[in-house]
């Protein structure tokens, strides 16, 4: 399996070069292109990795699926269905809806910012900074790593120059979507996108997902099987953003893209995959992680389509 993995890894790393990485937050700039690796935990509990898979980078995006985890843990499938949508956007990332139409709890599906600021509205906690050590302490313990910390730097930078992000959150708020403090709000999407992992915690995350909640060859339950179905649904429809379709027909497993160049696939009943490769495509999308995902996919029969 290693062998396979670093031969995936070998024809994969050519398109590293047609990527860049993410600059628009200041301090991703500092990552570096050609670094790739990939870890991969399967239901029986062996663990395969190649590449740099112990190189830390921030989760970003990647968070959204524990996010919309926790939101469902703490309020359940109906309250949370009242304040999100699930449907496809077809949309970037960080699109701006200019529609008053568009501006209704429906029309935001949770793997796109503004759906992810949202989410953090729904967290149980007296306060924001709560809402967040509740976020953290969820994923310290999927991916069984109480070592799982904030990147103090990103985090910064996130917070100096996400105007856009405000300007979501404002656009939400004008809307009545939430009551809070937009900054008290934007404070922990930010912490929660510069929560600092490698691939190694996001394959274990996404072994809780694909094992529909059970800690991997334990009878410990992280969180109801449901839940698992609901975050894998939308991660099918919207995890890679407008490119999820492609992904859909290429990889065929729910998945999740963040600007930090991690990927975490699910590969539901078998296994977790965790792929760090920072050159990204024009979607925020790591190019060389979705080929890595297509051939192992492919050779490994693991599209659920
Ligand atoms: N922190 C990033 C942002 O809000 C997350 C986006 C992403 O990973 N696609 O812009």
């Amino acid at each position: 399996m290693e062998e396979l993995l670093d031969q995936i890894l070998n024809e994969c790393r050519p398109y590293t070069k047609q990527g860049a990485v993410a600059t628009y937050i200041p301090e991703l700039s500092k990552q570096n292109p050609d670094d790739f690796g990939i870890y991969i935990i399967s239901s029986d509990g062996s663990r395969f990795s190649a590449g740099d898979h112990a190189k830390h980078f921030t989760i970003q995006s990647v968070v959204k699926p524990v996010l919309l985890l926790l939101a469902l843990m703490d309020n359940g499938v109906e309250a949370v269905r009242t304040r999100i949508g699930v449907e496809a956007t077809g949309k970037p990332f960080d699109a701006i809806n200019v529609s008053d139409k568009s501006l209704v709890p429906e029309h935001f599906n949770p793997m796109v910012n503004a759906g992810a600021i949202l989410l953090c509205t729904m967290l149980k906690g007296d306060s924001y900074s709560e809402r967040f050590a509740r976020l953290l302490e969820l994923i310290r313990r999927l991916a069984d790593n109480p070592e799982i910390d904030v990147d103090e730097a990103v985090f910064r930078s996130e917070r100096e120059t996400g105007f856009k992000n405000r300007a979501l959150a404002y656009l939400l708020k004008a809307h009545g979507l939430f009551k809070d403090a937009v900054e008290d709000v934007l404070e922990c999407y930010f912490r929660a996108c510069s929560i600092r992992v490698c691939s190694r915690d996001l394959a274990y995350i996404g072994m809780a997902l694909a094992n529909h909640g059970r800690k991997f060859k334990t009878e410990e339950r992280f969180f109801p099987a449901e839940y698992a179905r609901f975050v894998n649904a939308v991660l099918m429809i919207c995890g890679m953003y407008d490119g999820s379709g492609e992904f859909a027909v290429r990889v065929g497993v729910p998945a999740k893209s963040g600007v930090g160049g991690g990927i975490m696939a699910v590969a539901p009943t078998r296994m977790g995959i965790g792929i760090y490769s920072p050159a990204l495509d024009e979607k925020g999308n790591s190019i060389a992680g979705i080929q890595a995902l297509e051939r192992l996919s492919r050779r490994m029969y693991l599209s659920i389509f």
